[in-house]
């Protein structure tokens, strides 16, 4: 590992302030930079840790908006009375990512900002219609997180700009919701294919809305709009499920890699859309 400096402010100011200056970049829990810093794929001069800084890290439900400190580690999500009741595929996805270790350290702002195509908060955070507060010396601005993913570890952020929190409406009562991802074990490995769902069904089982959206099968983590728009207003049965699929396999835009072929993360995508739409079709599927 090459040497650099690193520096603990203990504000939000001074860490803006200590972000100001060039070859400078954030640490949270160091879970991506550590590795990634090994393996030679990280540079950076001087390392600004966030862990020190207080107010990142409280997940609230306030004037009808949630809002995730940048810096809440998984098991705190997990634990969150707010996402059990409102959000719970964050819930349930930040018990599914790593082992203990990584999610006692993990935060959700470095997964968003790491912004890895099969970074597993991503597509639950799609479905949530999430927003992204960013901060840095030069003020404040929010985007939705669709347009903050740019491509595999590129985002819409500048260098200086530090994630704060990311915000989204709680689900209506009623919704379903489920997370699912493919790995090539059970525990400890990235997603070969993720994938998030929000359904809302009326009394005779008929879509009222729908999003989908998947991870790992391309760029960047991604919403189905064409399945969303077959899946509302139909009822959910056998054949609308199967077209659904087909389509989220058509927005997939897989690559080849060490873990998966892009034709299999293909396959991977018709199951498990298939999977979860059946598992949210059945009686109180998925229902909060
Ligand atoms: C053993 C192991 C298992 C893992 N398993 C999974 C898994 O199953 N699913 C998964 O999605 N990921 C997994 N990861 C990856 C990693 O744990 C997550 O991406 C984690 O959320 C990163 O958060 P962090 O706080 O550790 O980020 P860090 O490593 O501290 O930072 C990651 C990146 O984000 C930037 N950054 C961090 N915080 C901020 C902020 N607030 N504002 C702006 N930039 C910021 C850093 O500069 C860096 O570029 C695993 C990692 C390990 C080591």
């Amino acid at each position: 590992m090459t040497p650099f400096d690193f520096l603990s402010p203990q504000t939000l100011a001074e860490a803006c302030h200590a972000l100001a200056a060039a070859g400078r970049r954030p640490i949270a829990g160091g879970t991506d930079v550590i590795p990634q810093w090994r393996a030679g794929r990280f540079q950076a001069e001087t390392l600004v840790d966030l862990s020190r800084v207080p107010g990142l890290s409280d997940v609230t439900l306030r004037d009808g908006e949630i809002a995730i400190g940048a810096l809440s580690t998984y098991t705190e999500l997990h634990a969150s009375p707010v996402l059990r009741a409102h959000a719970p595929l964050l819930a349930e996805v930040s018990a599914m990512i790593g082992g203990a270790q990584t999610q006692n350290r993990g935060t959700i702002g470095g997964n968003i900002a790491n912004a890895s195509p099969a970074g597993d908060t991503l597509p639950p955070l799609l479905v949530l219609d999430a927003q992204v507060d960013l901060i840095s010396a030069a003020g404040e601005r929010s985007l939705a997180l669709s347009a903050f993913l740019r491509g595999p570890g590129q985002t819409a952020s500048e260098a200086h700009e530090i994630i704060r929190r990311v915000r989204f409406a709680p689900l209506p009562r009623g919704a379903r919701s489920l997370f699912l991802r493919l790995g090539n074990r059970q525990g400890m490995v990235i997603s070969v294919v993720s994938a998030a769902f929000v359904l809302q069904l009326d009394d005779h089982g008929r879509v009222e809305e729908a999003r989908v959206a998947l991870g790992a099968v391309a760029p960047t983590a991604i919403r189905c709009a064409e399945a969303e728009a077959l899946l509302r207003g139909r009822p959910l049965d056998d054949d609308l499920i199967a077209r659904a699929a087909d389509a989220a396999v058509a927005a997939a835009r897989p690559i080849d890699d060490v873990r998966a072929s892009a034709a299999y993360r293909r396959h991977g995508v018709r199951v498990l859309v298939r999977r979860g739409l059946t598992q949210l079709s059945a009686p109180g599927g998925g229902e909060q």
